[in-house]
């Protein structure tokens, strides 16, 4: 069987996360090195490694991720300002976890293109 993803592992509570949010199908916790005031990950629970690997059976998983980055900016009264969702994809988009994963950015203006710098 393949090993677990370090996201299966904060998803199922083996390793500690600040979560803010969870349903069947999505875990949502703070980033450990955060790039903005906040900075969470919406990650599906289902470990798929990358968006290359998602199938079309897929499709309403992954869109619910981005209903779930709509739940955070809400509650982070962000939804009208603004935020930003990225999601790296392999080796050239610098994904370091192979489990596919939205980060969600917030907190002022993130300026253009990319990670923000934490100021
Ligand atoms: P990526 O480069 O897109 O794969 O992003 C992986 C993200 O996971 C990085 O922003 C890391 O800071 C974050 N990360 C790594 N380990 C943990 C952890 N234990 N808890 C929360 N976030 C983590």
């Amino acid at each position: 069987m393949a090993e677990e993803t370090l996201f299966t592992k904060i998803i199922k509570g083996e390793i500690p996360s600040s979560k803010v949010y969870a349903d069947d199908l999505v875990t949502a916790f703070k980033d450990i090195a955060p790039k903005a005031q906040h900075h969470i990950l919406i990650v599906p629970n289902k470990p798929i490694p990358t968006v290359s690997d998602a199938e079309p059976c897929d499709e309403a998983l992954l869109g619910h991720l981005f209903t779930v980055a709509r739940k955070i900016a809400e509650e982070l009264g962000v939804a009208r300002s603004g935020y930003r969702l990225i999601v790296n994809v392999g080796p050239d988009g610098c994904q370091e976890v192979p489990h596919i994963h939205m980060h969600f950015l917030a907190g002022g203006n993130l300026g253009m293109g990319g990670f923000p710098v934490k100021k």
